[in-house]
């Protein structure tokens, strides 16, 4: 989530709000959506507040450089700033919707705290009720989202409602779909378009259980991704590329050939160097061009069993040129950057390029820019 410098309107508490322009108000003015307007100068200020004294409460002004028409904020004017939770021009939406998770991921990172965050669903709700024009996909991230139970459902259905065209991927370990009680409040008459990403590490429990340091979670997943099957849900397998994970990476993918063939996809992931990871450098600092014939083998294996795959958070020039058809440029736009190396790289636009905060981690490889023309 972004945080920008703003002033707001005198009295503005925080509360979901939509970006638009004073003509857009007046076209599209309905009660139950808060409006915030960016102004220039006092006079545009005090319109805004001539409107709010005739009794429209659900408008306010803004003044910030970084705001965009779109863009579903939450003032924060105790510290001069706004939570920018939604942002119209990003390719890819993320809604965080608790900080709690059953597992501690050895390279989670977004490391996980015990205290109650139920306001952050509340808010995401909030968010999906302001959009205006309906994402193609939106994100739901923890934490894990498994642990709000109905209200999770409720949000899903919210989304549902507003924007029956998206679809919703859900990041989620799938552990509580072990429990019948949480598959009925989650799935039972689910319509939503959700796709489910759910982390695999490890072809025995061992090496998951190890990887996400929680004793019982393999199999509790695996019976999470059954469950999904059952109700004819679309699954991506996910699975981080730190070195315990690139050391069996074959026998992951084998597995998944015999005994999950249901699955729509597998993503394999660079770890991203923040949170538990800078921790745990030992076996998540590390080269993707040192493990290319992992790489390749595993694309081998799975392509052997039919099961579509990708590679997510990997600069292209850390892969060989034959994986990088499936290279997807998925770090998201708020936390994506390039090196200077990367100007005058020709595949620049395709590729996902760096963490924003590798500075304060590490390079995923060194780079080199890619010049395929003859001069
Ligand atoms: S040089 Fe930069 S843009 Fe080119 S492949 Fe490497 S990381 Fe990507």
């Amino acid at each position: 989530m972004r945080k920008i410098a703003a002033v707001t309107s005198p009295g503005i508490q925080r509360r979901a709000y939509r970006t638009v322009t004073i003509d857009q108000v007046i076209a599209g003015w309905v009660p139950d959506i808060n409006f915030i307007v960016p102004i220039c100068d006092e006079a545009d200020a005090s319109q805004i507040e001539q409107l709010a004294a005739r009794g429209i409460n659900n408008l306010a002004w803004i003044k910030a450089s970084e705001i965009e028409l779109g863009d579903i904020i939450f003032p924060v004017p105790e510290k001069g700033i706004v939570d920018v939770s939604y942002r119209c021009s990003d390719t890819h939406h993320t809604l965080f919707v608790t900080n709690r998770c059953n597992s501690n991921c050895l390279m989670c990172s977004q490391p996980p705290t015990k205290e109650e965050d139920g306001w952050l669903v509340d808010e995401a709700i909030e968010v999906v009720r302001h959009i205006e024009h309906s994402p193609q996909n939106i994100g739901i991230t923890g934490g894990e989202p498994l642990l709000l139970n109905a209200r999770l459902r409720d949000l899903l259905n919210e989304i549902e409602r507003r924007h029956p065209a998206t679809q919703i991927d859900l990041l989620t370990n799938g552990r509580r779909l072990s429990e019948q009680r949480v598959v009925g409040n989650i799935l039972d008459g689910l319509t939503a378009n959700v796709a489910w990403l759910v982390p695999l590490y490890g072809h025995a429990h061992m090496l998951h259980d190890f990887v996400v340091q929680s004793p019982g979670a393999f199999e509790e997943t695996l019976e999470g991704l059954l469950r999904l099957q059952q109700y004819g849900q679309q699954i991506q397998l996910r699975a981080v590329l730190i070195e315990p994970v690139l050391e069996h990476l074959d026998d992951l993918c084998e597995f998944i050939g015999r005994n999950l063939p249901f699955v729509h996809e597998v993503a394999l992931m660079a770890c991203e160097p923040i949170g538990f990871a800078l921790a745990n450098k030992e076996i998540c600092d590390l080269d993707l061009k040192d493990w290319w014939s992992q790489l390749t083998g595993a694309s081998r294996i799975l392509r052997r069993y039919g099961v579509r795959h990708l590679i997510m958070n990997a600069p292209l020039c850390a892969l060989p040129e034959s994986l990088w058809p499936i290279a997807s440029r998925s770090i998201s736009d708020w936390k994506q950057v390039y090196a200077g190396e990367c100007e005058g790289c020709e595949l620049k636009s395709s590729c996902s390029g760096l963490f924003a905060w590798h500075e304060r981690g590490w390079m995923p490889t060194r780079i080199m820019k890619i010049k395929r023309s003859v001069e």
